[in-house]
């Protein structure tokens, strides 16, 4: 626990990885399976993109378990097999991180359910807060370092993994970050929930950090985190998509170059935002760059 959040209170500034679904098509996950089933089957391909990640510079690597409930495997027919993916994607990075004590972080990815909660579907707050603790308990004896909610819209379940995973995980720090999306009165999830109200929501739940995943770039992370560090009390993270997700023939494509992002990070650190990774479309090489940014703004400050 004290590894990170002692960091954090010593002000240092941490480089979060990139995305992990184009690593595992280009190396050969099969048509129609999910990214999780890469751990189950061919763990040491994890191992390999951890490894790149690493190298490149990242502090925290990240898991592929994002769809690693019960209720998203279950979809893909791998239910029964929950216990070992989880912990599989776990060891593979730890493989990858090594034993030093200054290594890389093993970030732990939970994701949304897939489910629409009541009123507006039929899932249950507490299915959904009973399938996250089921992961969370997995990926913590596996020996994750924290877990790591991402890509959340609803704040009821983005509130129900935090105390899933404070409750399964007491060990562990808990980052927490949800998808805006920019419309006329500001920057909402697809489920209308505002920045204010995400970081006082998770921040209560237990969240050790808060903040932004995904979207559509630096451009407009650079706004969400103004609004991110000016409401929260508690370390911001942020780790957008390499721009803005463009349809090709049958491949989503992100344009922004690991050089455009970095251009935005001083920025961000100016804003007191103490994590930068990346998400959908970043590279080895867009962490290169962010980790360089980052080291020549420490080095400055
Ligand atoms: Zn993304």
């Amino acid at each position: 626990m004290e590894a990170l959040l002692d960091r954090l209170r010593r002000g240092d500034r941490l480089v979060g990885d990139g995305a992990w679904g184009t690593q595992l098509m280009q190396r050969g996950l099969p048509e129609g399976q999910p990214p999780e089933w890469m751990a189950l089957e061919r763990p040491e391909v994890i191992e390999e993109i951890a490894r790149l990640y690493v190298e490149a510079g990242a502090d925290l690597v990240t898991t592929d378990t994002f769809g690693g409930t019960s209720f998203r495997l279950a979809l893909h027919g791998l239910e029964a097999e929950k216990e070992r993916i989880n912990r599989q994607a776990v060891e593979a990075v730890r493989r990858a991180t090594g034993s030093a004590e200054d290594r890389a972080l093993v970030s732990a990815s939970v994701g949304p359910s897939g489910r629409l909660l009541e009123p507006y579907g039929d899932t249950s707050p507490e299915a959904v807060h009973e399938a996250f603790a089921e992961q969370v308990a997995t990926l913590a004896e596996a020996g994750a370092d924290l877990i790591c909610i991402e890509t959340m819209s609803d704040l009821t379940e983005a509130t129900q993994a935090v105390r899933a995973a404070k409750e399964r995980a007491p060990g562990l720090p808990v980052m927490a970050t949800m998808t805006f999306e920019p419309n006329p009165r500001g920057y909402y999830t697809v489920m209308g929930v505002s920045v204010e109200q995400a970081v006082s929501g998770l921040a209560d739940a237990g969240a050790d950090l808060v903040g932004s995943n995904c979207g559509i770039g630096m451009e407009h992370m650079v706004a969400i985190a103004r609004e991110l560090t000016r409401t929260a009390r508690v370390p911001v993270a942020v780790q957008p998509n390499a721009g803005l997700p463009e349809i090709q023939g049958d491949t989503v494509v992100y344009k922004e170059t690991p050089e455009a992002m970095a251009a935005r990070v001083p920025e961000l650190l100016d804003l007191g935002v103490a994590l930068v990774g990346g998400c959908c479309g970043t590279t080895p090489d867009h962490v290169r760059a962010v980790r360089r940014a980052v080291d020549a703004w420490c080095a400055r400050a």
